[in-house]
């Protein structure tokens, strides 16, 4: 085992099989994107959540020093910034509760884009978080970039604005939040449809929606299609995601392997030779 030295000055032990493992599941999916992609940039969010903060760390140390990685519960997100390098660019892209919005926006200073953005509430929190971050440090000012997340599928148990509250929602994080940059649209879609769409050839009705969503909402706001990106794709459909243009994929399970319960779940790995 190899150790390493982290920002609070503990150690986290690296496991050389599998960090292996990890850099060739990750090269294979990276692969896999840039055949998908035909030389159209997309970027890769390697989705940790419920993986310990090594696997991470692996990930980023490796010969790709991958940067992008995607979590899904704040307190696991602020946790895991924090034993790790500040180089990552971490991504909160799972649901958002109103009260985590700005201890989140104003604790993780790497934190470089929200997903899920789904109410004028959540965002003018993250704005709030910022607004303090940058009180705080003087720090050369980086908006942080948010997505607005759309329930593309109509399931009511998906968070998600319904289509048609997309341009207001869009409107507000530019003209309200001065230190949040709107960065594009999200959807996760319906499983079904996702299962159905696996392989480049599959079309997800969702993935068409959000892609024309983007089209009535920069309408609706005067702005270029460019200005907004659309993050859709995982591991079941990520390259029909992005034959239907996606321009960020979010990947967990094909890079990380089966994700334990919640409850099992741990950020740091208890050493093997601690029984
Ligand atoms: C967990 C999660 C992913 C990754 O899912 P996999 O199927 O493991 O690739 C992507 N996006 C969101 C919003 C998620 O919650």
């Amino acid at each position: 085992m190899s150790e390493q030295a982290q920002p609070n000055g503990e150690e986290m032990h690296i496991n050389p099989q599998r960090t292996q493992t990890l850099a060739e599941n990750l090269s294979h999916v990276a692969q896999r994107v840039q055949t998908a992609s035909n030389g159209r940039k997309v970027r890769l969010i390697a989705v940790s959540k419920l993986k310990p903060a090594t696997d991470i760390l692996s990930l980023h140390n490796s010969p790709s020093q991958h940067l992008d990685f995607g979590e899904n519960y704040a307190q696991e997100l602020t946790e895991k910034s924090s034993l790790l390098p500040t180089a990552i660019r971490w991504h909160m892209i799972g649901a958002l509760q109103t009260n985590k919005c700005k201890p989140l926006a104003e604790q993780v200073a790497n934190l470089y884009c929200v997903s899920s953005v789904d109410t004028a509430k959540k965002a003018d929190a993250l704005e709030k978080g910022r607004a303090a971050l940058a009180g705080k440090q003087d720090l050369e000012e980086r908006k942080l970039r948010v997505l607005v997340q759309i329930n593309t599928s109509g399931e009511e148990e998906k968070s998600g604005v319904e289509p048609g509250e997309a341009a207001g929602l869009c409107r507000h994080v530019r003209e309200k939040c001065p230190h949040l940059q709107l960065a594009g649209l999200m959807t996760i879609g319906a499983i079904a449809r996702s299962q159905e769409a696996s392989g480049p050839e599959g079309v997800n009705e969702d993935f068409v929606r959000l892609r024309e969503v983007r089209g009535s909402v920069t309408k609706e706001l005067g702005i270029g299609e460019e200005e907004l990106e659309l993050s859709m794709g995982m591991s079941a459909d990520f390259e029909a995601a992005i034959a239907q243009g996606s321009d960020e994929v979010r990947v967990g399970t094909t890079i990380f392997g089966e994700r334990p319960a919640k409850k099992d779940a741990k950020v740091k790995e208890e050493r093997a030779d601690e029984g």
